[in-house]
């Protein structure tokens, strides 16, 4: 089914082995607020990179896997069956910077993050900025031979585990005063300080602070692409990520259907499996429709990019297979709630689990508001039939 080639089914099924090896810990992490003893990360991480499954996106000449955009997603996809984000070790370093970096950069940053010797968080989100990223007013000025960064970033997930991040500014003075640039900042650095850690509706171990950068140096070598660039690469970021959350969410989805039929096919009330109900029966079929349909999207949106597609048509197609997919895997996650019956309520249930991770999937990466205004303006400059 959906012509996959015998590569394609290959990667794919390293990548199902490995989620089934991680769903047994899932409830320990769940009860533990998301940790999970640090031996037994590492070996995940160790595994993931054995099995092939890490910088799937990244090219070959600078360590990594080179895979097609159709194999990430095949990838992500069964890296979102798993809940508590432990499939988050098969990591995919931001795709778009090889082409910027400069060699210095390769060797301090993409070569390391590729051999998962590095790993990056995105300072970029603010107290008065998320999806308005124009209206950032962190700062980056021009001091000696570098830059002083200032700003309080939101939002900063997996600060807790990154040893750099991406600090998007707005350049104050100079040529190009007023517009974006993004910085590599090591962590930890002098100035760069955590002011908060508010706790989130999901369990896991990557943390989302606040973080301050208070005339935090960083040298000129530091700036990636140059002075002006901050935005395309956020552009650029954005196009990869959406269409790995609708990955995910295709996973999540599976996950959900697969658990809910079974049980609905055991689970017993009036001497009969309560899959003979018809209300739980369209619960299922919603479900697997719903699903159907959203990977068809996917992969179809995946193989327009591996085609070298229009790349303003592959960013309306991104964020149509986020917004479908995302939606899609809310709902099932409720469906999945109300087949389990009260079971569902349960922490130690996948389907309770997977209901309050799936919320954020309509919110991080430009939330779903955002995304239909970006198919309809494609729509409208375009053309309905460039689209879809
Ligand atoms: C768990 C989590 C992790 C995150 N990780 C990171 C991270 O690592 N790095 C980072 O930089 N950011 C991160 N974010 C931030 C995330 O990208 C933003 O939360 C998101 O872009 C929305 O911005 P906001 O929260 O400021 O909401 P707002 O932009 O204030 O939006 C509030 C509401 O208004 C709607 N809205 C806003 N503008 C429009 C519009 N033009 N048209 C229609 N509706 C609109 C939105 O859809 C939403 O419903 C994370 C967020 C969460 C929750």
């Amino acid at each position: 089914m959906y012509g996959l080639s015998d590569e394609d089914l290959e990667i794919q099924s390293r990548a199902a082995i490995f989620a089934d090896e991680l769903i047994p810990l899932e409830v320990d992490a769940e009860l533990n607020g998301g940790d999970l003893p640090a031996d037994i990360v590492a070996g995940h991480a160790k595994r993931a990179r054995e099995l092939g499954l890490c910088a799937t996106n990244m090219p070959k000449e600078f360590g990594g896997a080179g895979r097609t955009t159709l194999q990430q997603v095949l990838v992500q996809e069964q890296v979102g069956r798993v809940t508590n984000a432990l499939g988050w070790v098969a990591a995919t370093p931001p795709s778009w910077l090889p082409a910027v970096a400069t060699p210095d950069q390769i060797d301090r940053y993409v070569r390391p993050a590729i051999a998962g010797d590095r790993e990056e968080c995105y300072a970029i989100t603010e107290e008065g900025a998320g999806s308005d990223v124009a209206a950032i007013v962190a700062t980056a000025r021009r001091d000696g031979g570098g830059y002083l960064l200032n700003g309080v970033k939101w939002h900063v997930t997996s600060f807790n585990t990154a040893d750099f991040a991406f600090f998007q500014a707005r350049l104050d003075g100079g040529p190009h005063d007023g517009e974006h640039a993004m910085f590599f900042v090591d962590l930890p650095s002098p100035g760069v300080s955590v002011l908060r850690i508010p706790a989130y509706s999901h369990t896991i171990s990557h943390q989302h602070p606040i973080v301050a950068f208070t005339d935090v140096r960083v040298p000129a070598a530091n700036l990636v692409g140059a002075e002006g660039d901050g935005m395309s690469f956020a552009y650029e970021w954005f196009r990869f990520e959406r269409l790995m959350v609708a990955a995910r969410c295709l996973g999540a989805a599976e996950r959900l259907t697969a658990e809910m039929t079974t049980f609905a096919t055991e689970r017993r009330a009036a001497g009969r499996p309560i899959s003979d109900f018809g209300l739980v029966g369209g619960m299922l079929a919603d479900s697997l429709t719903e699903l159907f349909a959203a990977r068809s999207l996917v992969y179809e949106t995946a193989r327009n990019i591996d085609r070298g597609g229009d790349v303003k048509i592959a960013h309306a197609q991104c964020s149509m297979a986020k917004l479908y997919s995302s939606e899609m895997a809310g709902r099932v996650a409720d469906r999945a709630v109300q087949v389990f019956g009260g079971r569902g309520y349960m922490r130690e249930n996948v389907a309770e689990r997977f209901y309050r991770e799936l919320r954020v999937e309509r919110i991080w990466e430009g939330t779903s508001e955002i995304q239909r205004a970006i198919i309809a303006s494609q729509m409208v400059k375009r053309g309905p039939h460039a689209l879809a």
